[in-house]
């Protein structure tokens, strides 16, 4: 039992998947397909009560962390010059990312592999009602679509929208509150207090929730593979890719971009000197966790001065997460392509719009994408039982892709650190390109300024 607990999460992930996906497919191969469905509805049960305790955390997660984070900024001058700055780009890159995965995702087409045109013709038209009953996307003017998203993040009623679960809303309302307590100084503490412990109350109870994902993740894999088969391999093989590929191709355009354009810095040593971290991140898949790692890179391998590590990182860690926000774009696709549901441009902006503000409103910790998708399908019209056929194998191959994901949201990080630390003077360029002799022959790049 003690073993089962020392062994890493992640291990115990890949035990429930592998043990899930052989009695799934047993049953698929060894029973006639009306008891194979029987068979599978006895694991469905289990697998949602795991969904369920996803579900429940969503908006304790967003809204204390939310709160939290925005304190965490400690006074309200922060705000001005270097977090006004660096927000400023930290929501730039991180709408390229989402940008990134729906072009990468509309090409790759990693769902049109998963069919679930098999799901009951009843449960595809509901979907479509609750497409229209959402703003009757297809009969509005992109104008009245874009209009209709913005303005359904202001709250009329905070209280209903938590009640509804209403990310958008909420995470607005957490902004604005969390800058409230900010405001109200001295007499504000006991509230700040009461959220930076919540949130660390809810960031445990996450982690507590996660323990059950072996099981969980054992039960909806069982599911899912005795009601669909080996489709759902190839499907994720797919979303690996087309995740992989975009977050290359973003680290390599955008994170390259701000880089040699804005901050007028050498790409080579930064990729060199940020690996260190890229590795930490790549094997704990926790922006939270590498904090220190990046921290550490920042300064002693790009001469970054602690100011602006010290501020620009930690609030990167929470709200700069271009490798989430990118996928959640990429989870739409997913979603739609499964499903066969047209998305329309409004539709589009909704889901760019919708992955950069949640992408904001969680911390770096293992498979927070998790937490989010169940909302942006929500924007794509899923119903509960569609939920369930594509969050399964997006939920059991998680790790792999949290990986990726961890690695492309530390490397914006640090990225937007490097240009903030320049613009503000506050970077010694000499330890920045110390990494870069190798290719100085190769590179005719101007001397630094
Ligand atoms: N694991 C990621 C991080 O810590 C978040 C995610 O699940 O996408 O940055």
């Amino acid at each position: 039992m003690s073993a089962w607990f020392k062994m890493d999460l992640w291990k115990r992930v890949m035990i429930g998947l592998v043990l899930g996906l052989a009695v799934g497919l047993g049953i698929r191969q060894g029973l006639d397909p009306e008891a194979a469905r029987q068979a599978a509805g006895y694991f469905k049960p289990f697998g949602d009560a795991f969904m369920n305790l996803i579900r429940m955390l969503v908006v304790p997660l967003i809204f204390t962390t939310l709160v939290a984070g925005v304190l965490a900024m400690g006074d309200p001058k922060k705000l001005g010059s270097l977090g006004g700055r660096t927000i400023g780009i930290y929501m730039v890159t991180t709408l390229f990312a989402v940008t990134i995965g729906l072009i990468v995702g509309t090409i790759i087409q990693p769902g049109a592999s998963y069919d679930l045109s098999n799901v009951s013709a009843e449960d595809v038209a509901r979907t479509m009602e609750r497409l229209e009953a959402g703003g009757g996307m297809e009969q509005r003017t992109v104008f009245e679509q874009i209009t209709n998203t913005l303005l359904a993040i202001i709250p009329p009623n905070p209280v209903a929208a938590m009640v509804q679960g209403d990310v958008l809303a909420i995470i607005f309302f957490a902004i604005l509150f969390g800058v409230g307590v900010m405001m109200a100084g001295e007499k504000g503490r006991p509230v700040a207090e009461f959220f930076e412990s919540a949130s660390e109350a809810v960031l445990k109870l996450t982690l507590l929730v996660m323990e059950t994902a072996p099981f969980g993740v054992f039960a909806l894999m069982a599911w899912v593979m005795a009601d669909q088969g080996l489709q759902v391999v190839f499907a994720m093989g797919w979303m690996t890719l087309a995740l992989y590929v975009a977050c290359l191709i973003h680290i390599a355009i955008t994170h390259g971009g701000l880089l040699k354009f804005i901050g007028n810095l050498p790409l080579l040593p930064f990729f060199r000197g940020a690996t260190d971290a890229q590795a930490v991140a790549f094997s704990t898949s926790s922006s939270n966790a590498t904090l220190p790692m990046t921290i550490s890179v920042a300064e002693t391998n790009l001469g970054i001065k602690k100011t602006v590590a010290g501020s620009v990182l930690p609030l990167g860690a929470t709200i700069n997460m271009d490798g989430t926000a990118l996928y959640q774009g990429l989870i739409a696709l997913f979603a739609a392509q499964a499903l066969g549901i047209e998305i329309s441009i409004g539709m589009y902006v909704t889901v760019a719009l919708m992955a950069t503000l949640v992408s904001i409103g969680t911390a770096g910790i293992p498979s927070v994408s998790l937490f989010l998708a169940t909302t942006t399908l929500g924007v794509v019209g899923a119903t509960p039982d569609q939920m369930a056929l594509i969050l399964t194998p997006l939920f059991a191959f998680d790790r792999l892709l949290d990986m990726m994901r961890t690695v492309t949201n530390i490397t914006g990080d640090l990225a937007v650190a490097s240009v903030v630390a320049k613009a503000e003077g506050e970077i010694d360029e000499e330890v920045f390109r110390a990494r870069d002799n190798l290719s100085a022959h190769i590179d005719d790049r101007e001397p630094a300024v």
